[in-house]
């Protein structure tokens, strides 16, 4: 294992800034301290080869910026930014007490202030079956193999019903997907069953050839809204020696360049709903001789496949941590809003961390790449700030009032090819059932708009397809304006300007 770098300049590996993992968290953390401090002392240690940063960000609205993840190697990061130290390295240990933290390859680093960027790991699979058929998508290297094993299979078993789950359905071509999920709906994580519904009849339905192509997006089809009132909460890469860690979480583009096409002429997905899988088997018995492995579920169907994926979800990555810091098994390094730990002089962001502070009324955490990086920068940020005030020899800064990104969760993605915005609490989080307001627009294919109110005053929203609607949403969620005289009907209706109308 080498250094990238030479640490001659450091003295006696004393660092001002040492930031672990090269995910956007980590890598947006740097860039934060460096716009302050250009010529900063800081090293990354990454036990990946590969950086993930932001580029070609694009501000949406005030807080939902949009921005593809590039991918480099250590060394042309390195090459970019000439006073980071870049180390290809695997972090086992931390002591806080002596601000000293040490690597699988036994080297140490003393920092002044430190920042956990670590990430997540996919959840274990519960199954005792190891087997190179039974996959997960984490990181570069998995979707590789995921793709070479696709070339070759009739059909594949899809466990999982987040947004990686939901884009492979998407991306995958060719090929039989059973698509086990546990929720009576899918991407219950992103959306209610409604706006599930319209990715189901829109696309996948679509493309299993059981209804039209989707009339251009200028139709003239009617557009149908609907409003309703909740009754029930129903509807509501090169690795480190020795190391087994994965790399940088991909980002939302992680199907880019990739061949996911299996070996049948036509792609057909089969949702089974509220289902779990409760084992894995390889071939086996009489009965169990047509497919390569075979997944048991809850149901008590046996399916068989040429492979299983488990698309499960993510863990924090931070068992190395020890008790040294205040932290959940599950749920991440507990910080406060800006970004410190428990420990002095030690920050964390992005899928490591939990947010354990108050949160506003329409912000939650979720473990997104748009928060890893809001979460980067505001830990680059306060690692700055409070050096600098130590420096001149004033105390530790107090916490500040949370980022005004921590205001409203907002986000922007891509499902099945569409522009996908969620606001605010768009699937009702947290939010009295029975005082829900909920309103539709819908022109299949075309677009998708729920919104949330409750006593007349907007709450959230997800904006399928190119509506123009983020900044006068985000607008009146943030102001929480009474809405009730124009009643949600109204706000959704394509005939009236509401943009023209708030102005
Ligand atoms: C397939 C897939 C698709 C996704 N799609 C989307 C999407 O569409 N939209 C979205 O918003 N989010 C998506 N996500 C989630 C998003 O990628 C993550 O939330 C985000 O990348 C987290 O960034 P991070 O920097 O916190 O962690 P990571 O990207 O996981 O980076 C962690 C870094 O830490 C390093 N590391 C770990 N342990 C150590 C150690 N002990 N010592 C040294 N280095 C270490 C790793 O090598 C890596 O460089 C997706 C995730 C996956 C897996």
């Amino acid at each position: 294992m080498e250094a990238t770098v030479s640490l001659e300049t450091a003295e006696g590996n004393l660092y001002t800034y040492v930031v672990v993992g090269g995910g956007i968290a980590g890598v947006s953390c740097v860039e934060q301290i460096l716009e302050y401090d250009s010529n900063a002392k800081i090293i990354l240690v990454s036990s990946s080869s590969v950086v993930k940063e932001a580029r070609s960000v694009t501000r949406l609205t005030k807080t939902l910026q949009d921005f593809i993840v590039v991918e480099s190697s250590l060394k042309s990061f390195k090459d970019v930014h000439q006073s980071v130290d870049v180390i290809h390295d695997h972090v086992a240990s931390l002591d806080v007490d002596n601000h000293i933290l040490k690597t699988l390859s036994g080297k140490e680093f003393r920092y002044k202030k430190l920042s956990i960027c670590t990430g997540g790991r996919p959840k274990k699979t519960p199954f005792c079956l190891d087997s190179p058929l039974l996959l997960g998508i984490r990181d570069t290297e998995s979707v590789h193999n995921l793709a070479k094993r696709i070339e070759n299979a009739k059909r594949v078993i899809l466990i999982g019903n987040g947004g990686i789950a939901t884009e492979f359905v998407h991306e995958v071509k060719g090929i039989e997907v059973i698509w086990v999920i546990k929720d009576d709906s899918i991407s219950s994580h992103y959306m209610d069953a409604a706006a599930a519904e319209f990715f189901v009849k829109s696309k996948i339905n679509c493309e299993n050839g059981e209804e039209k192509a989707e009339p251009p997006e200028n139709s003239n089809n009617p557009v149908k809204r609907q409003q309703y009132t909740l009754s029930s909460p129903k509807l509501t890469e090169e690795k480190v020696e020795g190391c087994v860690e994965p790399g940088s979480a991909l980002g939302p583009d992680w199907h880019r360049d990739l061949n996911l096409k299996g070996l049948l002429g036509k792609k057909n997905v089969e949702i089974i709903y509220e289902t779990e899988c409760c084992n894995v088997t390889l071939r086996g018995s009489e009965e169990q001789k047509q497919w390569p492995i075979y997944a048991k579920l809850s149901n008590s169907q046996i399916v068989g496949a040429d492979l299983i994926i488990f698309a499960t979800g993510v863990l924090p990555n931070c068992d190395w941590v020890d008790g040294s810091l205040r932290q959940e098994e599950g749920k991440g390094i507990f910080v406060n809003a800006s970004m410190q730990t428990s420990a002095n002089d030690v920050y964390a962001a992005g899928d490591v961390c939990c947010a354990d502070w108050k949160w506003a009324k329409h912000w939650f955490q979720m473990r997104l790449w748009t928060q890893a990086r809001q979460m980067g920068l505001i830990a680059g940020r306060s690692m700055y700030f409070s050096h600098k005030n130590t420096d001149v020899n004033h105390e530790e800064s107090e916490e500040d009032e949370p980022d005004f990104c921590f205001e409203i969760f907002s986000h922007v993605t891509k499902f099945f090819g569409f522009k996908v915005v969620l606001l605010g609490l768009y699937n009702g989080q947290g939010l009295d059932p029975c005082k829900q307001q909920l309103t539709l627009r819908c022109k299949k294919g075309v677009e998708f708009i729920k919104i949330v109110m409750v006593d007349g005053r907007l709450q959230g929203a997800i904006l399928i397809g190119e509506t123009g609607l983020e900044e006068t949403f985000e607008n009146l969620i943030l102001n929480q304006l009474d809405l009730s005289e124009i009643g949600g009907a109204n706000l959704l209706d394509p005939d009236v300007d509401i943009e023209d109308y708030f102005d």
